[in-house]
């Protein structure tokens, strides 16, 4: 496409026809049941959570003692208890309801999985590790490897229970302690707790009447049954031969999983209720060139230079160069004028818009140059503010579309899927038969389960953390909380996340590292910070969190507002990561362990 296609101005006519159109599809998708449209895959439904990998095996209950427990195996709990072993901490156990390490790389094994950021600044500790991925934007199992790797290295496998989920947490002030309960029926005790159990990790799926009456095959793609399909992660899924499969949704996940299903089914149909946008990707091996370029610390100079870009800030250069970073810094020149210094006043008011619409323009367009039927073309278009929807990449889906053994049905009048039968999917009058239905319906959004309550914990004097946390979180930069001492969050609770939010969970878990090599330092038994540090944070995230509840608000319904019911209060810090991390580094130098034990 050439960079003239997208007009460089857009008319007042052109912005307000833009307007009105994204207000007409958001209204058309709004459900006043909101989050509630979906149906947990628990209780009668758990049998699309269940563990297709790993075997489960009967062990006896545990009652020892440990120094340090991390509740999590995913990235967020590997460079944990990697910072943790760097902080000396011997016994050291891990926990996870999976079987293996890995996170969202454990569950999600699907065809064409591959992760959209690219590999050198997303896959974690490559210089501790020494290894260089393959691929730029890696495939899912080169990742689950290195997940692996990660764990071997810092000997993370000594103490793990696997298939194991934490049941309750409770202080022990007078041992100076925490009691970990799980449904396992252990019972042990450690001084330490870090809770990293991922914020999209339960599997859901949609409320569709009738579901339940299908008598085919049906799966959730983070559970994918190659036993039923054929095939591996890099497709051939040759058991689909002869069959009818529908998808259910077009996230980032139907997106790599679409084009493989096309190339072995009989015939795919796509189930569509909103588009994403859908930009180039561009993978390519990683070159021996490159390789032999690096030097030590280059891959925190990739993450850091990254994570500058996209979150708004300069850098003289983009190490990364990609469909992130140039979204990103398309935005940034037009809230900074210094695109076109001869806009208009009035224009210069709305320039963070009109980035957005040239970006959403260009995002169409590629629709109408790749998709051969006009009408689904138009279909595939996304009418939404860039940001509204968790962006996708790939050059292989919307060619899909011009296939004659694929069908795109469109949901978005009839709320998503009117209804199932025993052999078919229905949408409006229109039935259609099929052997399988795979639901890409996405994940629930927990921060963890200590505020979702299905993990109980009682600090000091009994005080559960729901009761202390009863009018919103209470933290020190999201870490901890007072009365609840040695009790570590990973995640995004009071504090700042990106795009490559492994980058921010490797600075969470540099903190706690720094935490406790200082406490064992000083021999201080308890790391806690007081009231009045926990007051003063808040204090700095009331002043601070942007108020994007409009932006929210006026976007098309999905996970990132609540299925259109955002939330009034914005917990994260404003200044962003980039900041956070420095205000974070600051502390430590600063003397602000003295504040915490
Ligand atoms: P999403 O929640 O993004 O998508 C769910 C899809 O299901 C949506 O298209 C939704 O439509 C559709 N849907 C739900 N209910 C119905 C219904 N009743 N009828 C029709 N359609 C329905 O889930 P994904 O698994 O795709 O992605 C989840 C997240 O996982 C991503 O946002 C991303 O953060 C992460 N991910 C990251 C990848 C990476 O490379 N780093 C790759 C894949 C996923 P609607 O939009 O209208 O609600």
């Amino acid at each position: 496409m050439s960079a003239n296609y997208i007009p460089h101005r857009l008319s007042a006519v052109e912005v307000d026809a833009l307007r009105a159109k994204y207000q007409a599809e958001r209204d058309r998708r709004i459900r006043p049941e909101g989050a509630a449209q979906y149906r947990r895959a628990a209780g009668e439904w758990g049998f699309y959570a269940t563990d297709p990998y790993t075997p489960r095996a009967e062990r006896e209950p545990v009652t020892d003692r440990v120094e340090a427990v991390v509740v999590g195996g995913g990235f967020g709990g590997l460079l944990a208890g990697a910072r943790l072993r760097q902080a000396g901490v011997r016994d050291l156990r891990m926990i996870d309801e999976a079987g293996d390490f890995g996170g969202t790389w454990y569950w999600n094994r699907y065809p064409g999985i591959h992760c959209d950021i690219e590999s050198t600044v997303y896959m974690p500790l490559l210089e501790e590790v020494g290894y260089v991925p393959q691929w730029r934007y890696a495939p899912g199992e080169e990742i689950r490897q290195h997940a692996i790797a990660i764990a071997k290295r810092f000997e993370l496998y000594d103490d793990t229970l696997f298939h194991t989920r934490v049941t309750e947490l409770r202080w022990d002030d007078g041992a100076g302690e925490w009691t970990v309960t799980t449904d396992r029926g252990d019972r042990f005790t450690s001084r330490y707790v870090v809770l990293s159990s991922g914020t999209l990790s339960q599997p859901k799926l949609p409320g569709i009447p009738g579901i339940e009456e299908f008598g085919g095959h049906t799966f959730h793609t983070s559970r994918w049954d190659y036993g039923y399909t054929g095939g591996d992660q890099t497709g051939g899924l040759h058991k689909l031969a002869g069959k009818k499969v529908a998808v259910v949704g077009t996230g980032a996940t139907a997106i790599q999983i679409v084009p493989h299903l096309a190339r072995d089914a009989e015939h795919l149909y796509v189930f569509q209720r909103t588009p994403s946008t859908v930009d180039v990707r561009d993978n390519r091996p990683i070159d021996d060139a490159f390789k032999a370029s690096l030097q030590p610390g280059w891959q925190q100079e990739r993450m850091d230079n990254f994570l500058t870009i996209v979150t708004g800030g300069h850098a003289e250069t983009d190490l990364i160069a990609d469909g992130w970073t140039a979204t990103a810094k398309l935005q940034r020149q037009m809230l900074t004028g210094s695109v076109d210094s001869n806009l208009p006043a009035e224009e210069r008011e709305y320039l963070d818009e009109l980035a957005d619409f040239r970006k959403m323009n260009e995002i169409r367009a590629r629709v109408d140059e790749i998709v051969d039927d006009p009408a689904t073309a138009e279909l595939l278009k996304p009418w939404y503010r860039y940001m509204c929807k968790r962006p996708t990449f790939s050059d292989h889906y919307l060619q899909t579309f011009n296939r004659p053994d694929v069908t795109l049905v469109d949901t978005a009048d009839t709320g998503g899927i009117t209804r199932m039968t025993a052999t078919s999917v229905v949408v409006g009058e229109t039935a259609y038969d099929v052997d399988c239905v795979i639901f890409a319906t996405g994940f629930e959004v927990g921060i963890s389960g200590v505020v979702s309550g299905t993990l109980p914990v009682y600090g000091r004097g009994g005080m559960p953390l729901l009761g202390h946390w009863r009018n919103g979180p209470r933290t020190l930069h999201g870490f901890f909380s007072h009365g609840f001492p040695n009790l570590f969050h990973l995640g995004s609770l009071q504090n700042a996340a990106a795009v490559n939010f492994v980058h921010v969970l490797q600075e969470q878990a540099t903190h706690i590292g720094a935490l406790v090599a200082e406490a064992g330092k000083r021999g201080a038994a308890r790391i806690e910070p007081s009231a009045e540090a926990e007051e003063g944070w808040i204090r700095v995230i009331r002043e601070t969190a942007p108020d994007n509840f409009n932006f929210q608000a006026e976007c098309t319904p999905g996970y990132y507002n609540g299925e259109g019911k955002p939330r009034p209060v914005n917990n994260s810090y404003g200044p962003g990561p980039v900041a956070f991390h420095d205000l974070l580094r600051e502390w430590r130098a600063g003397g602000g362990f003295d504040e915490v034990m």
